[in-house]
């Protein structure tokens, strides 16, 4: 069920570039970035906040299928949170 949502969402489509399960955070090769890691670290804050993984991944994906990938609130907040482009 979340896989399937997760596939329709194409959140783990071809376009995914940023994974990220517990602490650990996975960046495709090619992708890594001082910009993409902060953005990855917003997401692990949000789902401490949530108090779980479990408790936030429904949430998180409910928004991609509400809203969309773009305009999902965890996305907005977590893009509010990347670092600036200069900082690297
Ligand atoms: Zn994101």
């Amino acid at each position: 069920m979340l896989r399937q949502a997760a596939l329709q969402t194409g959140l783990l489509g071809p376009n995914m570039i940023g994974l990220t399960l517990g602490h650990g955070i996975y960046i495709c090769h090619g992708h890594e970035s001082p910009r993409l890691l902060s953005h990855e670290c917003r997401h692990v804050q949000q789902y401490e906040q949530a108090g779980s993984i479990a408790a936030y991944l429904p949430m998180y994906l409910q928004q991609i299928v509400q809203f969309g990938y773009a305009s999902a609130p965890y996305e907005i907040d977590a893009r509010a949170h990347e670092a600036a482009a200069q900082f690297k």
